[in-house]
């Protein structure tokens, strides 16, 4: 096996150490004769480790060929070092390599050293997305996820632009005042990558039924629709729970902005959510019944500021990231997260649990606890 230094890793040679920064943080390998030095600048992939543990040995004969090889095997239990071994198949085109190629150095900074580090980006090119609203999380989500190397999307809006909206709405122009929202922000998507495939539904989501037929077949939506306010979250999460499909909602209130994911049947769903707020507080539970009820909402459009817009976006697509690759776990499920103008902090606003017996997702979990019997017998 040949054996290559992350690029992402950046050796220092110290007085009787070498130090490996990485991320933030530093990894001290002791040196009192200069073995490990020779070692870390050897480790470019050009001849196997060992050969390479065999050529640093004979040069230093105070330190002996399992002194070297036990450090080789630290660099790749803390992922340090990289295989060309391992990645000299892809299905990505040299395009795509080239354009996504720190994309690709992002993900092998975490990938383990028998792991092929494009396979994040080649499940990113390979992955199908629905984004419902392309108004101002939508236009920053979307150009996101077309700079990341998502290839294929649905998008969904029915509105026009409008002059107020060219405060955050990044994919429209002036001259684009009175067009379709989704029509225009395809034109633009396309002029920033001509490869993409892109479907648009302009039209209103009016029930659960509306909102299965266009998730149907995806692997991640993110809703940042907010109309209807008070039916949206109900219909995504019942449609998404039913297709199967892992869901990231998030949107703007005055100076602070939330977002969530659920991933059906593994995490909690907005169901088991509004249960558990309700439980928690009667105020929670007065108003959202009264707003249903009611069709209470803003009178007038909320306040939208582009940074907010902007933190959020970077928020969602990151959670998009995990969900599709797998290179983490996600880390929006079963809470609210939530970031505030007023401190410029990321938090968390509440938690939840699945919920055994939701109404919308409880099936889900009582069937995998099941299966987890059946193959516990
Ligand atoms: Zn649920």
């Amino acid at each position: 096996m040949k054996l290559c230094l992350k690029p992402t890793i950046i050796p220092f040679k110290l007085e009787g150490q070498v130090v490996l920064r990485f991320n933030g943080q530093y990894a001290k390998i002791p040196d009192p004769h200069g073995a490990i030095w020779e070692l870390a600048t050897a480790l470019n992939g050009s001849v196997s480790v060992e050969a390479l543990i065999t050529q640093v040995a004979d040069r230093f004969p105070a330190v002996s060929q399992d002194d070297i090889r036990a450090v080789v095997q630290d660099l790749i239990r803390y992922r340090l070092v990289e295989s060309p071994d391992a990645f000299e198949i892809t299905s990505l085109s040299d395009h795509d390599r080239m354009r996504f190629s720190r994309n690709i150095d992002f993900f092998g900074s975490m990938s383990a050293v028998t792991e092929n580090k494009f396979m994040s980006q080649e499940k990113l090119r390979a992955a199908k997305v629905c984004v419902l609203g392309c108004g101002g999380l939508g236009t920053h989500i979307l150009f996101d996820l077309v700079a990341l190397g998502v290839h294929q999307l649905t998008i969904l809006d029915f509105d026009t632009i409008e002059l107020s909206n060219l405060n955050r709405q990044i994919l429209y122009k002036e001259t684009d005042i009175g067009m379709s929202k989704v029509v225009t922000a395809r034109r633009r998507l396309l002029e920033f990558n001509s490869h993409l495939d892109i479907t648009t539904h302009e039209r209103r989501l009016e029930s659960t039924g509306d909102v299965a037929n266009v998730v149907r077949g995806h692997d991640i939506v993110i809703c940042v629709a907010d109309k209807p306010a008070n039916y949206m979250a109900d219909w995504l999460n019942e449609a998404c729970v039913e297709q199967g499909v892992p869901f990231i909602s998030g949107g703007l209130d005055v100076r602070r902005s939330v977002f969530y994911s659920v991933v059906p049947g593994i995490s909690g769903c907005g169901a088991c959510w509004l249960t558990s707020a309700r439980n928690k507080s009667s105020l929670v539970n007065s108003i959202s019944n009264m707003a249903k009820q009611h069709d209470i909402t803003y009178q007038h459009p909320g306040p939208a500021l582009v940074t907010l817009v902007a933190v959020t976006a970077g928020m969602m697509v990151s959670e998009t990231v995990k969900i599709l690759t797998g290179c983490q776990p996600p880390q929006l499920t079963n809470k609210l997260k939530e970031f505030t103008f007023d401190d410029l902090d990321v938090g968390i606003a509440e938690v939840w649990q699945l919920n055994p017996t939701c109404t919308v997702c409880g099936h889900l979990a009582r069937s995998q606890q099941s299966t987890v019997q059946a193959e516990t017998v």
